[in-house]
Order: structure tokens, then sequence, then C-alpha cells
């Protein structure tokens, strides 16, 4: 497993300013030990379409947590027959699932914060896992003004959360605006719900449309107040080891 020290990290956010010259370094120094992370969010679609440009064979995974909107699976086909790629799909474990439905029902998230982090951690954070201990590095649609967690994300970021895996944010400082621009000038196909209101994606019953004047991430966990709007798999941890 190749590791990188936080002095290497930070040269590489002292070097590297462009989305692209972050990709093309993954590409050389990490692939193919190295995937993109998709929920196929409008950042998601411009990712993989400047990842493509630059390496046909990159890989990328997404997590089917058993509760995402039609649309979702949508547009991941979509994805599959224009680019010609194949999708890692990472499943729940089926016993952990039957387990805690079994125990608190079908919508526990609803029902407390400790339920929806316990649901958040079968369904998504727990294949992640599993998904990142095979990798040196992982890709992410990131941006710095999603939410108040995000404002202090680099481009580059050792993920001590995941085995000292490096983390790469390539679109870190995008705006909304430049996403929005990509996608309409390049022509990409996108996840419909976006024209319905959902600039953040996620799990069906937990997402909805937001309303003009509303936060990016307002639709997601929407019945939960003050809260992260984070279901576990950005939250960092200080390192341990
Ligand atoms: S977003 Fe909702 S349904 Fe999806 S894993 Fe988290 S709590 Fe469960």
């Amino acid at each position: 497993m190749v590791k990188f020290t936080q002095d290497q990290v930070d040269e590489l956010n002292l070097k590297i300013k462009t989305t692209d010259e972050a990709l093309r370094w993954v590409s050389d120094n990490l692939h193919p030990k190295v995937a993109k992370a998709s929920s196929f969010g409008a950042e998601d679609a411009v990712v993989i379409d400047i990842m493509l440009k630059i390496n046909p064979k990159f890989r990328f995974f997404t997590l089917d947590t058993g509760r995402l909107p039609q649309e979702t699976y949508d547009i991941m086909d979509i994805l599959r027959k224009k680019y010609n790629i194949s999708i890692e799909v990472l499943f729940p474990d089926t016993n952990e699932v039957e387990k805690m439905v079994l125990e608190k029902g079908m919508n526990l998230f609803y029902d407390s914060v400790e339920n929806r982090k316990l649901c958040c951690e079968i369904r998504k954070v727990n294949p992640m896992n599993r998904m990142l201990n095979t990798l040196d590095g992982w890709i992410t649609g990131l941006r710095r003004d999603q939410t108040k967690v995000r404002e202090e994300v680099a481009m580059f970021q050792i993920d001590h959360g995941h085995g000292g895996i490096l983390k790469i944010n390539p679109i870190i400082d995008w705006t909304w605006d430049q996403i929005q621009e990509y996608i309409k000038k390049n022509n990409l196909p996108y996840n419909s719900l976006l024209d319905k209101g959902y600039p953040s994606i996620g799990c069906e019953p937990c997402t909805r449309a937001i309303k003009p004047s509303e936060d990016l991430r307002a639709g997601r966990w929407w019945w939960e107040q003050g809260e992260h709007k984070e279901c576990g798999l950005h939250i960092e941890r200080k390192n341990t080891d």
C-alpha cells in the first residue's frame, strides 16, 4: 500500500492547483488503486467527464443503499453506456440490514439522529470502508461551499479515517455556477432530479427538493435541526496512528 506523509501532501497542495493537474497526477501515481466515489449528483457528472478525458480506464464505484431514487439508477446506466465504463456497486451487509430493520423498522431514520446515523453506517459507511480498504486513494466530488464542514477541505488530504489513504477532492474550489456551466457547455447527461430542485442527491426517503433561497444541502435529512448534513463518509478524524 502506498502511504503519503503530511509533508508530501502539503507539497502536492502547493504544487497542484487545477482539477486537470490533480487528476493527471492521480492517474500517473495511483491508478489503478484509486477510484471515484459517486452518488451521481451534478458534481459527479463533471468529475467523471474530466477523469475519462484524462484516463479512460479510471475506476468508479457507488454505494447502493437499497433506498436510492429511481432517477439515480437511471443516470448510472446512462453514464455506463455513454462512456462505456463499468461502475463497481457496493451493497450493505444483508445480515446487518435485516437485524436493523427487525429491531427498528424500515423508516428508523425519522425517529432519531442516532437511528439515522446507524442506518447511514450500515448502508453507506461500512460498504465504503470495505471498498477503501482495497485502495491507495479515492476521489470525491466535494466542494468547499457545500457545507461548513467542507470549508477547510484541501485538494489532497490524508484520510485518517480510512487507513491513511489519500483523499483527492479535484473540484474543491468549484462553485455551483461553474458546475452547472460545465454540464451545459459539455452537454453532459445528469441526474434528472437536479431539474426538480435537488442540487444534492442521496437516498430517496432522506432527500427532498429545496427552495431557491435555501442552502444547497438543506434537502438532506431535512427533518434534523442543527446537525451536520453529513452521513459519516466525509467526517475528518484526527490522526490517531
Ligand atoms: S441517507 Fe437515509 S436511507 Fe440512506 S443510509 Fe442514510 S439514513 Fe439510511
